[in-house]
């Protein structure tokens, strides 16, 4: 799959994206990678791509000028016309659906706006505009790297093993269960037993009714969309239920 970012810092990306499990994708062909400095489709001496805003008010507004330019330009070269992708505060809530969205396509653009944001009419070239959530960034360089790393991690072979990341948090729909390694007792906390017990039908059951209690704990909003059966809705309610009665019940 192939990502390109259009910014005016291109430099921030790949001290990340060279690490660790992007580094390894990178090199094992599963993420190509482009970073395009805004700057290169400017044409005053000073590159500039900022200007204030009309109407008045603090701050400077990207222009619209080389934006426009700049992904018409990166759109027309090769390899298929790019999903584009801009963001802002204002845009989509980002999650993992949309993560799991975008990994089904060749080429993403991913725009990223500094300043006070960009000239509206900028936006009417993007497929879909995004948000990583409610606050402001100083930049869409960060909410450009979570959307890759988000991304490439769900392709096959990125993680070495195609299991891993569909057994995770979100993927049906609820957190994560708890989970545990050595030493099965650390100064007195110790693992749930039946971690230990190697019957695997029960460890799958712990294991189910941990993301239960842990989704009705943190992230109730989640249980809606999670399938529970009318058992699950019990356990589940209880949760709730004793949370109200002020006793933190988010894991057992
Ligand atoms: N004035 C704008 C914020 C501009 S922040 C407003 O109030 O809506 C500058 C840039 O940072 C934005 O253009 C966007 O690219 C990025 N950015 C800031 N917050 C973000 C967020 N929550 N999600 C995604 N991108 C964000």
């Amino acid at each position: 799959m192939r990502f390109e970012t259009l910014s005016v810092f291109p430099e921030v990306f790949a001290p990340y994206l060279d690490a660790s499990i992007m580094g390894r994708a990178q090199r094992q062909g599963i993420l190509e990678f482009e970073a395009y400095d805004l700057r290169d489709w400017t044409h005053d001496r000073h590159r500039t791509v900022d200007d204030a805003p009309f109407g008045g008010g603090q701050g400077m507004l990207m222009k619209p000028g080389p934006i426009f330019e700049a992904v018409r330009d990166i759109s027309g070269r090769g390899g298929g016309r790019p999903h584009v992708v801009f963001f802002s505060p204002c845009g989509t809530r980002y999650d993992e659906g949309v993560a799991e969205r975008l990994s089904h396509l060749d080429r993403v653009l991913l725009v990223c706006g500094r300043y006070e944001g960009m000239d509206e009419r900028a936006y009417t070239l993007a497929d879909e505009t995004l948000s990583l959530g409610d606050y402001v960034l100083t930049g869409g360089e960060l909410a450009a790297l979570v959307v890759i790393d988000s991304v490439v991690r769900l392709l096959p072979g990125a993680l070495g093993d195609d299991m891993s990341a569909r057994d995770e948090s979100f993927s049906d729909g609820l957190l994560e269960y708890a989970q545990y390694t050595r030493p099965a007792d650390y100064d007195g906390l110790r693992v749930p037993e039946v971690l230990l017990s190697g019957d695997h039908e029960r460890v799958r059951e712990w294991r189910r009714q941990s993301a239960i209690r842990r989704t009705a704990a943190w992230r109730p909003d989640l249980l809606e969309g999670a399938g529970l059966t009318p058992q699950e809705w019990e356990l589940a309610r209880s949760v709730i239920e004793e949370r109200r009665g002020g006793v933190d019940h988010g894991e057992e």
